[in-house]
């Protein structure tokens, strides 16, 4: 069964920390082991896991990305949003985690983000347990 997480981004460019909503929905399957794939089906955000602790990392990677990829840079995309879809193609758009005595094995520093490239929008997170 597929989980699906709502969110409305509220920016153009943003990294959404959705652990704890990551969690929870963790919390509700009855597996203590697996992996956990959390993906966007989106082609202007991207999800990635770094630091939650300080909040300055999100500010360098939103930042660098920018440099790497300007919003304002010649693109053959008409629709004018090309970095955004690039950005999101530089981040991917899923990442797995592994599932141990029913809790999320993630380092002690780290949080698994929506990264928000073309927003503000409403965003979907789909979320499947493979038990195992
Ligand atoms: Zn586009």
């Amino acid at each position: 069964m597929i989980k699906r997480l709502e969110l409305q981004t509220t920016s153009r460019i943003q990294l959404v920390d959705i652990t704890a909503q990551v969690k929870g929905i963790l919390r509700n399957e009855e597996i203590s082991s697996g992996i956990i794939t959390v993906y966007v089906p989106h082609t202007t955000c991207g999800v990635t896991i770094n630091e939650n602790a300080d909040p300055s990392v999100k500010d360098d990677i939103i930042a660098l990305l920018g440099k790497l990829v300007p919003a304002g840079g010649e693109y053959r995309h008409a629709e004018g949003n090309a970095d955004a879809h690039i950005k999101a193609s530089l981040l991917g758009s899923s990442v797995n985690v592994i599932v141990e005595s029913g809790s999320l094995i993630l380092g002690t520093w780290q949080g698994i983000f929506l990264a928000e490239f073309d927003g503000p929008r409403k965003r979907s997170v789909l979320i499947k347990v493979l038990p195992g």
